[in-house]
């Protein structure tokens, strides 16, 4: 074969693949080997959909609605999505102002994809959700890492944001809560880094608030638009479905934003996959429309096990976590592991290490940190129902225990 065959795109052929799926890869075959794998690597929720928003997809199945929708979204979707932005968020948002996209994934992307030239600045702080730095390469930027510091509790502050800002600067990537460490930014300190944005009106804002629902301990939820409206001119508010109600396999995310920015995206979705699924759009609206009770229950049985797997992490030696305030994710640090050998032989240099012998020899899965950007720590979703997160902490203190 020609070698020349296989050149990849350059952009692509320096980006990392997915790091939260490779580990979810690794516990399909593992669990088609034979074994009894207990998974606290996909950041998804474990309940099933509830049943009203089944039975809208199924509605619409048998009412004919399969075909092409308008790429940027059903109409009775969008103005669902405004009527959420505003009801929710306090958002000055008609349906014109809003995108529905394949996830919450295609929101960011477009939006990196429409506006980015080669050698524009992203600030990503970090920890990070493990795409958000591939996106921007793939998109031809240049991802610059900001570093959030646990005795910051993880959060960007105005101090580092102004350091990080160029005249290059494109875009400042929000997300709160946090994946992977479950920060979530209160109205003051939302305040404080709008403050520092006003001074700088060349730089749009992402804020992906796709865990908006899970903030814990009565704690109350923010977006950068809502705290600083003069912001939303340049800011693209971003959700979904997936992890408020449950519907990560639908696949639908949605977004207020900049109408020049909207017509961009728009533009870029319909060369590329058109509108979103119609019959996940019809699920989202029932979502949207209907009964919200799902997601104070869900909340609360996420804060429930946060306090289950927090407890039994700080417990465990050679680990260290702190409360999460949001998600559903605990970000533990293992760095009293490092050095050390696990029982199955295997040295331990880096959370990676960690990670796979946890796997290979505890059966639990969990994602190293280094790939959000800070080691050593593992990444456990505790998406899980109580039986199965004891077991997992039961497993994973028995693996701490035994490395030597
Ligand atoms: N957001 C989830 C996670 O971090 C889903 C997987 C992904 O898209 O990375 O695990």
């Amino acid at each position: 074969m020609d070698a020349s065959l296989q050149r990849l795109n350059v952009h692509l052929a320096s980006v990392q693949p997915s790091a939260t799926y490779r580990m979810m890869d690794r516990v399909a075959a593992r669990r088609a080997e034979g074994a009894n794998v207990i998974s606290l690597s996909a950041g998804e929720p474990d309940f099933d959909t509830p049943a009203h928003i089944r039975a809208a997809a199924i509605d619409a199945i048998n009412a004919g609605h399969t075909r092409y929708t308008p790429v940027a979204g059903m109409r009775a979707l969008r103005e669902a999505v405004a009527r959420k932005f505003q009801r929710e968020n306090g958002l000055d948002c008609s349906w014109q102002d809003t995108l529905v996209c394949s996830g919450g994934k295609q929101v960011i992307y477009n939006a990196l994809a429409a506006t980015l030239n080669a050698g524009d600045e992203v600030i990503v702080p970090a920890p990070c959700w493990v795409s958000y730095p591939e996106m921007v390469q793939l998109c031809g930027g240049r991802a610059v890492i900001a570093k959030c510091e646990h005795g910051a509790g993880f959060k960007l502050t105005p101090e580092t944001l102004s350091q990080a800002i160029s005249a290059r600067t494109r875009w400042l990537i929000l997300n709160s809560p946090s994946n992977p460490t479950g920060a979530v930014y209160s109205r003051d300190e939302l305040r404080l880094l709008a403050d520092v944005l006003l001074k700088h009106p060349h730089i749009l804002v992402l804020s992906d608030d796709i865990y908006e629902h899970l903030v814990f301990d009565g704690a109350g939820f923010a977006t950068i638009a809502q705290v600083e409206p003069r912001l939303a001119e340049r800011t693209v508010t971003m959700n979904g479905v997936s992890k408020a109600y449950a519907m990560t396999g639908w696949r639908i995310g949605f977004c207020t934003a900049p109408r020049w920015l909207l017509d961009a995206m728009e533009k870029l979705q319909g060369q590329q996959t058109s509108g979103a699924s119609s019959i996940s759009q019809h699920a989202a609206l029932a979502a949207l429309e209907g009964p919200q009770d799902f997601i104070e229950t869900s909340r609360r049985v996420f804060q429930a096990r946060r306090d289950l797997m927090v407890a039994s992490l700080t417990a465990t030696p050679g680990l260290r976590c702190d409360l999460p305030a949001g998600a559903f994710y605990a970000f533990a640090s293992c760095e009293g592991l490092i050095g050390r050998t696990s029982k199955g032989g295997v040295p331990l240099r880096t959370d990676e290490d960690v990670a796979l012998a946890l796997l290979e020899e505890a059966n639990v899965a969990a994602v190293q940190g280094s790939a959000f950007g800070l080691g050593p720590y593992i990444r456990i979703a505790y998406a899980l129902d109580d039986q199965a997160l004891r077991q997992a902490s039961d497993a994973i203190a028995e693996f701490a225990s035994a490395c030597r």
